[in-house]
């Protein structure tokens, strides 16, 4: 029987800073999907908010986190996040990551949406990519640390209700392994994948939730869907983000011919909150009949933004667009997932030895509407917090006696078509249902949908398995969760918007 102290799930900045942090006392082993560095960590642009230092204060960070979560955010633990953000900060330097400064040695803070004071740390335009190579660098050194690459969790293992490891399938191989530990950390990041486009990297498909549902863990806010209002548009092309730091550095959004059109109706303009700047563009799109709207930082662009935006201004090259010259093609995507598992302080679900940290889980800081460059923060202060709970208290006791039964896979070509093709149709029923703006009919639709697929003779057992159908799967079942939930929310509220519904915003963006 395999064993290590702590499993992590996830190789994201959750999965090792929470690694990272029980190897001072532990056995960790961490296995990841793909690469280590594949995560959506490693594409975060903008950077971590945190109030470091005056005029900005804790406080204020935590009123714009609570106003931008539209009142269902967990008041104690947004207070816990905003405070501890100093530590987070330092516990990434101490690892070796270097943020910007000024010349004076202050922090070269920048503004984003909804954030009332500029108070975003960063490493320019890349600050996830050199996250992940401190983070990555810093857990192949560390010899209580041992990574496992291209391992595809399929199930949670449980006896008497306790969470006592995971089965996986490795690489090519084709049975599945099993790894029992009395930690397991659910640190498996997003679902963007359900829908199309999205900001997200391709192993985005909610694999986190779907496992802890099956296995009986609760989840909350799984409704909140955070569409990025800035994709570039470059259709057939890999998808690439235009972080909102653009907009804090002076980019408006406009129509084609360079009108802006969100400022009559939000006071912060193209700084609103994520969910209203999606809903302003969804709208001018249909008006314009348009499959996208434009970003002008004509006015402001400067070689010093051109080295600061240096990734956003290269992708721009390759697709002809010079920033100094051009409007910036761009339209929202399914982005974050504000809801998740639920988690107290200290990462911990409702099931004995099963924790959750980073996008997989639900800590309440986020609410209806995740304010923008919180999720980094999240993923440090909770994981860190997690790892110094279990360093503190010791192991749960730890009773697995024996290892279930072992699955193989049968993968078969034609077969694997048929499960991309289910998982087009379920983006597009996503996208199209379960989007930006949604009503009652369209839930109803996707529901149906998705619930008779996987109760289809497809996936309701784990005969003729392959690594596809146990992603769809996963897909699906998360799919779900987030139609449930919406369809239980009758009414609109931040990223939740329901169509025909009187909601505070109304009047402003109708
Ligand atoms: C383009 C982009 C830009 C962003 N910019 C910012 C920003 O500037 N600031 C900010 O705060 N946030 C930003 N975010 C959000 C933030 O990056 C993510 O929410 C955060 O990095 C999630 O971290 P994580 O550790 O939870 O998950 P990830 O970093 O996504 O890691 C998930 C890990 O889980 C593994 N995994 C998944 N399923 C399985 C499975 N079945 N078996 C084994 N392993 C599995 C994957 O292989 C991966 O290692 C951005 C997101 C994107 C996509």
């Amino acid at each position: 029987m395999e064993k290590c102290d702590v499993l992590v799930i996830g190789s994201g900045v959750a999965g090792l800073v929470f690694a990272l942090t029980c190897a001072e006392k532990y056995q960790v082993r961490v296995v990841c999907k793909g690469t280590l560095m594949q995560t959506n960590t490693a594409l975060a642009q903008g950077g971590i908010a945190a109030a470091l230092e005056i005029p900005d204060s804790p406080e204020s960070h935590f009123q714009d986190t609570i106003e931008a979560g539209n009142g269902l955010c967990d008041e104690e633990a947004v207070r816990f996040l905003v405070y501890q953000a100093g530590e987070a900060i330092r516990f990434l330097e101490s690892q070796g990551l270097k943020f910007a400064r000024l010349p004076n040695g202050h922090y070269d803070m920048a503004l984003e949406g909804a954030h009332r004071k500029p108070r975003v740390v960063h490493v320019r335009d890349h600050t996830g990519k050199s996250l992940m190579e401190t983070l990555a660098h810093a857990v192949r050194e560390n010899r209580n640390i041992q990574v496992e690459e291209f391992c595809l969790v399929d199930h949670l293992i449980l006896q008497k209700g306790q969470c006592v490891g995971a089965s996986f399938f490795r690489g090519n191989t084709p049975g599945s392994e099993q790894l029992f530990a009395p930690v397991t950390m659910l640190a498996a990041g997003g679902a963007g994948q359900v829908y199309s486009p999205t900001s997200n990297t391709i192993l985005s498909t909610g694999d986190g939730f779907s496992l802890a549902d099956e296995a009986g863990a609760e989840l909350k806010h799984m409704e909140f869907v955070q569409f990025h209002p800035t994709l570039l548009y470059s259709p057939g092309k890999a998808p690439f983000l235009i972080s909102e730091a653009l907009r804090g550095a002076g980019a408006k959004l406009c129509d084609k011919h360079g009108r802006p059109f969100i400022e009559k109706q939000h006071p912060m303009g193209s700084l609103a909150p994520r969910d209203i700047v999606s809903r302003s563009i969804i709208r001018q799109m249909k008006k314009d009949e348009s499959p996208c709207v434009y970003l002008d930082i004509r006015e402001k662009w400067s070689p010093k933004l051109a080295a600061h935006f240096s990734t956003i201004t290269a992708r721009c090259r390759e697709e002809g667009i010079d920033p100094g010259k051009d409007l910036i093609p761009v339209y929202p995507a399914a982005h974050y997932m504000c809801g998740g598992i639920l988690t107290d302080l200290f990462g911990q679900t409702n099931i004995p030895g099963l924790f959750a940290s980073g996008e997989n889980a639900c800590t309440g800081v986020h609410g209806a509407n995740r304010l923008a460059s919180n999720s980094l923060l999240e993923g440090v202060v909770f994981s860190r917090s997690a790892g110094e709970h279990l360093l503190r208290e010791g192991l749960p006791f730890h009773r697995a006696y024996h290892s279930g039964p072992f699955l193989s896979l049968n993968e078969d070509e034609f077969v694997d078509k048929v499960y991309c093709q289910i998982k087009e149709k379920l983006q597009k029923t996503m996208s199209t249902h379960v989007g930006i703006i949604r009503n009652e009919k369209g839930l109803r639709e996707a529901e149906s949908y998705i619930y008779s697929m996987l109760h289809s003779h497809l996936f309701s057992s784990d005969h003729h398995l392959s690594r596809n159908k146990i992603k769809v799967r996963h897909m699906l079942r998360t799919a779900l969760l987030i139609v449930r939930a919406a369809m239980s929310r009758k009414t609109s509220c931040g990223a939740h918007f329901m169509e025909m519904k009187k909601n505070h915003h109304s009047e402003v963006l109708t």
